[in-house]
């Protein structure tokens, strides 16, 4: 197995154009498991630790207003959590329920996205915050929606030649919230996941599951009916606390929205019980969160 390590990011494409079949290698929390367990034996592993752009992260656009934050793919959840936990409340929520702290000092968002289980973590609260993934090569650099980068169970919209090389979050300073089950507290892959995020400016919520179908995926029939109940009850200008009927009712829609399977962590039902149960506590706390911001 041959083993390139670039110490630039151009240095990284090139070799990517030259061998689109070396493994990119960032944290390799997924990658050393897949190759002890000899699930895969590439022919080349492109290692990305040396370089220095994709550790970075940095602000653009209207910092006043909270701006968008780009995240080098190389960026650990340990310093997600240290140091962008007040922009990115969602993400960090995710970040913390990741692995162990050994797996968050190595971990990379940009290595959750390359894997694109349909368990990763930060997936759900990158759809709802509606972030984009950067991807580059020599041809150029892209913006994907996160919309549009998960296509399938472990597979996701980059091309052969191409790197993740950041993921920009808006940082809306509105409120989020993330939670999942799992067999135990830490240490564990989510049985279901899901995320919540509110946006004012706009008057819409958005709401996404992870864990429960072949991709991560948003609820869009919640979102819209949740949307239009607190547009039509003018409750973004004066929040009253949520009825029981309406947070029942953005479960139910949360839940018909996976797809999940049977499987050792649990099974469909339980998975479709367990999301609307999230969804509702993780719109209660959200909305708690904006009530007062608010008040
Ligand atoms: C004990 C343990 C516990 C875990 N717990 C969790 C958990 O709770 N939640 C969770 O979501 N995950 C968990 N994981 C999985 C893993 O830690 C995460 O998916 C992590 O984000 C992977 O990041 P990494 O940098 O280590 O990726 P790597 O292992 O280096 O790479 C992962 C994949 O992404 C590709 N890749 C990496 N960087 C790039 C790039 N820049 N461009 C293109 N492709 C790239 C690789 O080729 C590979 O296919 C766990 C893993 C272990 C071993």
């Amino acid at each position: 197995m041959d083993f390139l390590r670039p110490d630039t990011l151009a240095e990284a494409l090139t070799l990517k154009a030259q061998r689109p079949d070396a493994v990119p290698i960032a944290g390799g929390t997924d990658v050393m498991v897949e190759l002890n367990f000899d699930h895969r034996r590439p022919a080349a592993l492109l290692d990305l630790t040396r370089i220095a752009e994709l550790r970075a992260w940095e602000v653009a656009g209207d910092e006043g207003r909270g701006g968008t934050v780009r995240i080098g793919s190389g960026v650990s959840y340990t310093r997600i959590i240290e140091e962008l936990g007040e922009r990115l409340p969602g993400l960090a929520m995710a970040s913390r329920t990741v692995g162990s702290p050994q797996i968050r000092n190595r971990g990379t968002v940009g290595g959750n996205l390359g894997a694109a289980s349909p368990a990763g973590d930060t997936h759900p609260v990158l759809l709802v915050a509606d972030a984009t993934v950067e991807a580059a090569s020599t041809r150029g650099t892209r913006l994907i929606p996160a919309t549009e980068f998960y296509l399938g169970v472990k597979r996701n919209a980059l091309e052969p030649d191409e790197l993740i090389t950041a993921v920009h979050v808006p940082a809306t300073g509105a409120p989020q919230q993330f939670a999942k089950v799992g067999t135990r507290n830490a240490m564990v892959i989510a049985v279901c996941s899901f995320a919540v995020a509110l946006h004012p400016a706009r008057n819409l919520v958005a709401a996404a599951v992870g864990s429960a179908a072949p991709t991560p995926r948003r609820a869009s029939a919640a979102e819209e009916f949740l949307s239009a109940e607190l547009t039509s009850t003018s409750q973004w200008e004066k929040p009253k606390p949520l009825l029981d009927s309406v947070k029942r009712r953005f479960g139910a829609l949360v839940a018909e929205a996976a797809s999940p399977i049977d499987d050792v962590r649990g099974s469909a039902a339980y998975r479709k019980h367990a999301l609307s149960v999230l969804a509702r506590r993780t719109l209660d706390w959200a909305w708690h969160d904006y009530t007062e911001k608010v008040a």
